[in-house]
């Protein structure tokens, strides 16, 4: 099992983890760094796919 989440936004920021913490952790810098966007955790973690 691993997490994954793919950007919403056009661009091909990906990232894919069996450590959700980590999954979360890189969302949040990317939504920061490139979108201007501050998600909580929770945001973060309702982006995320469970995929096998
Ligand atoms: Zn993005």
């Amino acid at each position: 099992m691993a997490y994954q989440v793919a950007c919403s936004q056009e661009d091909s920021f990906m990232i894919k983890s069996e450590d959700e913490h980590e999954v979360i952790q890189h969302v949040k810098e990317h939504a920061e760094e490139k979108h201007d966007m501050a998600l909580s955790d929770s945001d973060a973690k309702d982006m995320i796919e469970q995929v096998s």
